[in-house]
């Protein structure tokens, strides 16, 4: 999370506070430094002073939405200001007319995270690889259609699979990246699964590569 507040009591105060709830924060004392800040940091939500040496919170507001989508809330001096900007049609997501109390600061916060998470929420997220298709969101495989029911490892052995089509995995790949641990002795697990996923899937769609490991066909017949 970001700061961006000149007056240095409302920046140490509401960085202090929100460090106490738990988020981690970074300040910045003037416009082009926030600007910075929030290009190097990719925050998950923007707290912006109004007035601001450098740039002015809209200006501020503006560039660093150009960028990337942002939740602002931004911090003005008088509800005349507020009522203003949102005149303007600014952008800021909420604003807060000081002073204000550091409860309802982390209130109005938490509330707009909330619903950048709620609109942030994608399309579900599909992997496609040839006749397969995964819904990572879901955790279902399905071929040509037809859903086939994996078990929690066989879907992420899969997962790891389709995520380069063509490309041949080692086993001791697999087992670090699905099993999460490196081991010599887990080659034999690995070729069990595959044998398990190819009955399911169907023996066309993980080829073998004898002496190498596994590779899913990215256009099985
Ligand atoms: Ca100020």
């Amino acid at each position: 999370m970001v700061v961006i507040e000149d007056e240095e009591t409302i920046a140490g105060a509401v960085a202090a506070r929100l460090e106490s709830e738990g988020f981690a924060v970074e300040t910045a004392g003037d416009g082009p430094g926030g600007v910075e800040l929030c290009r190097r940091l990719r925050p998950d939500l923007v707290v912006l002073d109004l007035m601001l040496p450098g740039l002015d919170g809209v200006e501020v507001c503006r560039r660093i939405q150009s960028e990337r989508e942002v939740p602002v809330l931004m911090l003005t001096a008088l509800d005349s200001e507020t009522d203003l900007l949102i005149g303007l049609g600014v952008g800021a997501d909420d604003y807060m007319t000081k002073p204000f109390s550091p409860r309802e600061l982390v209130a109005r916060i938490r509330a707009l995270l909330r619903r950048a998470e709620r609109t942030a929420a994608p399309e579900r997220d599909l992997l496609h690889a040839g006749v397969l298709k995964l819904d990572l969101d879901a955790r279902r495989a399905f071929v040509e259609g037809a859903e086939v029911h994996l078990t929690p490892i066989e879907f992420e052995l899969v997962r790891r699979l389709a995520t380069r089509p063509g490309v041949v995995y080692t086993r001791e790949q697999l087992m670090a990246d699905v099993w999460g641990y490196d081991e010599a002795l887990g080659a034999r697990t690995v070729d069990s699964h595959v044998g398990a996923l190819r009955r399911k899937l169907g023996a066309g769609l993980v080829r073998t590569v004898h002496g190498v490991g596994y590779a899913l066909e990215a256009a099985p017949r």
